[in-house]
């Protein structure tokens, strides 16, 4: 039988939250109006949390999920499950319980009313580090500012989402995957229902600094070409500069009695100026062609390992 929702974790070295996480999921689903499954995408852990989810899976036939021959990174799970999973209305969350449970029950109302898209935006998150705090405001409103859609605030890959949805963001053949960008690019009727924003369960943060920086540039490259346009704005301006420069050179030799031109530091400052400017210029050029790189090679966007509980639904690599 086709289940009704379908509730999309990825997984990373989650040993320490997985029985915590399913057991108040199993209360959310047998409290939902129609059937589930859990699709849990095992993101290349080095724990027991594959072992742990081949359990789940023996105890629970609700209970489905995706193994990664390695890490993949969190937004490419989460595609894997949109490429599996069977319900009408897809949930994605995370495996650490930042995410509570218990709001997909209001998701699903907003769902029923006709919202395609029900994000879950995030009014505090005080329980987190103020570096974390700090930088995320800034990159959600930098984003806001510079990218072509309109991508809201404060909102990450926590939503529902409708059958059509997920099919649509499945059709996107881009191998770079900022969903909650995609998500916002797609339209539809989408509703935001604030929450606060629960401190990881257990274990350790799984998105490092790194991991996060390349989230950020990701997304704001796949949906602005503003950073583009930076280089040639300070191009333009290094460039009447040089005209203002070029005047007061030659105003000061012809017209001047005493010429207050001395020494190389100009010089130097221009140069330099000019290097930076230069570089800065090259690396976002950087930027857009190895994304275009990534595209053209046209690799699969993750590999699987052991697929286990989508039955009689054919095996499927990649996208
Ligand atoms: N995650 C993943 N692959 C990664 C990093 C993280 O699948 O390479 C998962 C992780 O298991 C969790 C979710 O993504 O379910 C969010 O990770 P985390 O809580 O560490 O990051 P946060 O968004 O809270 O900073
Ligand atoms: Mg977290």
């Amino acid at each position: 039988m086709q289940p009704t929702y379908s509730f999309i974790v990825p997984v990373f070295n989650e040993e320490a939250t997985l029985p915590e996480l399913y057991r108040r999921l199993s209360v959310v689903m047998d409290s939902m109006d129609g059937a589930v499954e859990l699709v849990l995408v095992d993101d290349g852990s080095s724990d027991r949390s594959l072992a742990m989810m081949r359990e789940l899976h023996d105890r629970d036939h609700r209970v489905c999920y995706l193994s990664f021959a390695r890490n993949f990174g969190h937004q490419i799970a989460v595609t894997a499950g949109l490429n599996f999973v069977r319900g009408q209305a897809i949930v994605v969350l995370d495996a650490d319980l930042q995410d509570p449970p218990e709001l997909i029950l209001d998701l699903a109302d907003e769902w029923r009313r006709g919202y395609e898209v029900v994000y879950a935006q995030r009014v505090q998150r005080h329980r987190e580090g103020w570096f974390k705090r700090l930088t995320a405001y800034v990159f959600y409103r930098l984003l806001r500012q510079l990218a072509d859609v309109d991508i809201p605030t404060d909102t990450g890959d926590f939503c529902l989402m409708d059958r059509r949805v997920v099919d649509a963001l499945n059709a996107m053949p881009e191998r770079n995957r900022y969903i909650r960008g995609l998500r916002s690019w797609l339209g539809f009727r989408q509703i935001a229902i604030p929450f606060e924003r629960d401190a990881r369960f257990a274990g350790e943060v799984k998105y490092t600094f790194r991991k996060s920086l390349s989230l950020a540039i990701d997304g704001l490259v796949s949906f602005s070409k503003v950073p583009l346009r930076i280089s040639t704005y300070v191009g333009l301006f290094a460039a009447v500069m040089a005209i203002v420069m070029a005047a007061l050179v030659l105003y000061w030799r012809f017209f001047s009695p005493v010429s207050p031109l001395t020494g190389y530091a100009t010089i130097a400052v221009a140069i330099f100026f000019l290097g930076a400017v230069q570089l800065f210029s090259i690396g976002i050029l950087g930027e857009y062609i190895g994304r275009i790189y990534e595209e053209v090679k046209n690799r699969p966007v993750y590999i699987l390992r052991e697929v286990n509980g989508f039955e009689p639904v054919a095996a499927r690599q990649g996208v």
